[in-house]
């Protein structure tokens, strides 16, 4: 099927008439930075193209008591630049810092990076540690859901045909908490293999881990909670000896989820030094 229709809503309740109206053959685009790709190499079944770039009310970030809440057509640069956005989630702001060029920082949008089911979509392990729920509308409803349950396999999320992913929202870190992100490799490496983890901790007086969220990058279908090593980690007293045995412990993980794949010996290997990374960044945030 070839594209007929491209249509430039400039509100929420327009696109999600204009994805209503097309059953299923309407598609969002945001950056395009997916999806101009996926067109080019013919594999759409769409007729109209849904353009969100221009909604202004899906392109903020916002600070209401105590929620951050950052629009689903925000782009990469503006949430890595944001002063809004403070030092405690240097997690997500280094994880849209980190993504492809300058111009792709610029067009993509963390609603698209969501919403394409890479594995290997950067900003989904920080919205995982911090347990974000996204807000997705239709033409006659509103629902919010956790990130986490929107990943149902690679390239696939639970969103329906006639659904927009308006934004996504978390808790504003307290002063005892910080999220912190590590990643391995650069897109061009992506062919070899590349991790990126993302790290929520709750620290007590006594530096006690209270409450830890990690979540990893492709290392699986899609990026996911690692809640066995978060087991291992909590009530405990992060020093060296502990994030070693911890790092050793994903590395177990890994390997038994990867098993059978030719990555597994690489990426199992490769872990530990990523949650090493993000788990010291974290332990010396001085914010
Ligand atoms: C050269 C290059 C380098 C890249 N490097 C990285 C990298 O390092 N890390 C990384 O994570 N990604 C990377 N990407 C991938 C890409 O930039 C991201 O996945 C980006 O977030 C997609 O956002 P977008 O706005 O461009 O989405 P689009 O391409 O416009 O859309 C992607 C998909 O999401 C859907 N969609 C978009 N917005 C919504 C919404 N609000 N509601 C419902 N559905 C929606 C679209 O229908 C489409 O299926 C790279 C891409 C390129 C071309």
């Amino acid at each position: 099927m070839s594209i007929k229709y491209v249509h430039k809503p400039e509100t929420i309740q327009e696109a999600v008439e204009l994805l209503y109206q097309y059953k299923g053959k309407g598609k969002i685009i945001a950056g395009g930075t997916d999806l101009v790709i996926e067109i080019k190499n013919r594999k759409t079944n769409f007729e109209a193209l849904i353009d969100v770039s221009s909604i202004k009310e899906m392109s903020f970030i916002r600070i209401e008591n105590g929620i951050v809440e950052i629009g689903g057509a925000t782009t990469f640069t503006e949430i890595a630049k944001s002063k809004l956005l403070s030092s405690r989630l240097a997690g997500l702001k280094e994880a849209a810092h980190s993504i492809g060029s300058p111009q792709i920082r610029n067009k993509g949008t963390i609603g698209g990076n969501i919403c394409n089911g890479s594995p290997a979509a950067d900003t989904v392990p920080p919205l995982l540690a911090l347990d974000a729920v996204a807000v997705v509308k239709s033409k006659h409803e509103e629902r919010e859901v956790l990130v986490e349950e929107l990943l149902l396999d690679k390239g696939k999320v639970a969103l329906r045909d006639d659904e927009l992913l308006v934004s996504v929202k978390f808790k504003n870190p307290s002063h005892k908490e910080i999220l912190s992100f590590s990643k391995l490799g650069l897109r061009k490496a992506l062919a070899i293999s590349r991790i990126c983890t993302s790290v929520f901790i709750e620290f007590d007086e006594e530096k006690i881990c209270k409450e830890i969220r990690i979540a990893n990058g492709s290392l699986g279908r899609f990026g996911m909670r690692e809640r066995e090593t978060e087991q291992f980690f909590k009530d405990k007293v992060l020093n060296e000896e502990v994030i070693e045995e911890g790092v050793n412990f994903m590395q177990q993980q890994v390997a038994k989820r990867l098993a059978g794949r030719s990555t597994v010996e690489f990426k199992s290997a490769a872990v530990k030094g990523v949650l090493r990374n993000a788990l010291n960044n974290a332990i010396n945030f001085n914010g």
